[in-house]
C-alpha cells in the first residue's frame, strides 16, 4: 500500500538511501512536502505548497535479470497515457523523461537505480506532476515554460485521483515493461517524441551534437542524425534542446 509522510527532502532519496525490506514487486512513496526534491544532475525540482504531486515508487525485478534498458522512457510513457486518459489534449514526451503540453513542462521524472548488495535488482522512480502552481511560478532552464494540470483542463483531478490514474498506468506498464522491455513499448514512445524530425541540440558529459532527432532505438537511445551519420545517444546525463 502507498506510504504517505508529510515532508522528506526527496522520495527518491528516502527509498533509495532506506529501501524497504518487504519484498513486493511495487512500493509506493508519497510526500506532502518536498523540502529539497531532485531532477537530473543535481538539479531541483521544485515544489510550491500544494501546488502538485510528489512520489517514488520502488520497482523490484526477477531475481538474475537485469534492469530493461530504457526504464526512464517506460515511466514516462505511463505517466503520458495516464494524462492522455485524464484528457488531457498534446502531451508529448521529451528525451529521455520529461512530459510537455505544448512544450511546456508538466511533470519530471527522475530514475535511479538501487546499489544491489546481493539483492534483486531494483529501481526508484520519482514523478512530480504540477497540479496548481501559484501565478507566476518560474522555474530556471525551461526555454518552454512550465504548466499545470489546472491551466490544461477545465476541471483537473484531486491528488488523489490523479496518483491513482498513474499508478495503475504505472502497473500496468511495470508487467509489459518487466517481461518485454522497451521494444514492446518503443513505437508508442516515438509516437508521442516532443521533438520528432526537428534540429536539436545535446550538450553535456563532454558531449556536444546538433543533428535532427529521428527517434529512439530498442534501448531507448535517442537517435540524432547528422553530418556524420546517425549518432546514438545512450547517457541520460546530457541535455537536450531544440536547435
Ligand atoms: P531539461 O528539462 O532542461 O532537459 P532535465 O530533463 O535534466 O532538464 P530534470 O532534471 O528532469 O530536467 O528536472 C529538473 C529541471 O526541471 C529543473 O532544472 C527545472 O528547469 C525544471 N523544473 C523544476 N521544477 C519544476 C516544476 N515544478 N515544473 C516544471 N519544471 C520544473
Amino acid at each position: 500500500a502507498p506510504r504517505t509522510v508529510e515532508e522528506c527532502t526527496s522520495t527518491n532519496t528516502e527509498l533509495v538511501e532506506r529501501p524497504p525490506i518487504e519484498d513486493g514487486r511495487i512500493h509506493v512513496l508519497i510526500a506532502e512536502r518536498q523540502t529539497a526534491g531532485r531532477g537530473r544532475r543535481g538539479r531541483n525540482w521544485h515544489s510550491w505548497p500544494g501546488a502538485g504531486l510528489t512520489f517514488s515508487t520502488l520497482w523490484r525485478f526477477a531475481p538474475g535479470s537485469a534492469v530493461p534498458a530504457g526504464l526512464s522512457l517506460a515511466a514516462g510513457l505511463a505517466l503520458a497515457r495516464a494524462l492522455e486518459k485524464l484528457d488531457v489534449a498534446g502531451i508529448q514526451l521529451k528525451w529521455p523523461n520529461d512530459v510537455l503540453v505544448h512544450g511546456q513542462k508538466l511533470a519530471g521524472i527522475l530514475v535511479e537505480l538501487l546499489p544491489m548488495r546481493g539483492r534483486p535488482p531494483a529501481a526508484v522512480i520519482g514523478i512530480g506532476i504540477n497540479l496548481r502552481l501559484p501565478a507566476h511560478a518560474t522555474v530556471p532552464d525551461q526555454p518552454g515554460g512550465i504548466t499545470d494540470l489546472a491551466g490544461q483542463l477545465a476541471s483537473p483531478p484531486s491528488r488523489e485521483e490523479l496518483l491513482a490514474r498513474v499508478l495503475a498506468e504505472l502497473h500496468d506498464l511495470f508487467e509489459v515493461y518487466a517481461s518485454a522491455g522497451f521494444p514492446a513499448l518503443r513505437a508508442a514512445w516515438q509516437q508521442r517524441n516532443a521533438f520528432a524530425d526537428l534540429p536539436v541540440r545535446i550538450s553535456g558529459e563532454g558531449v556536444e551534437t546538433r543533428g535532427t532527432c529521428i527517434g529512439v532505438d530498442d534501448d531507448g537511445a535517442l537517435l540524432v542524425r547528422g553530418e556524420d551519420g546517425v549518432q546514438r545517444i545512450l547517457s541520460g546525463e546530457v541535455s537536450l534542446r531544440v536547435d
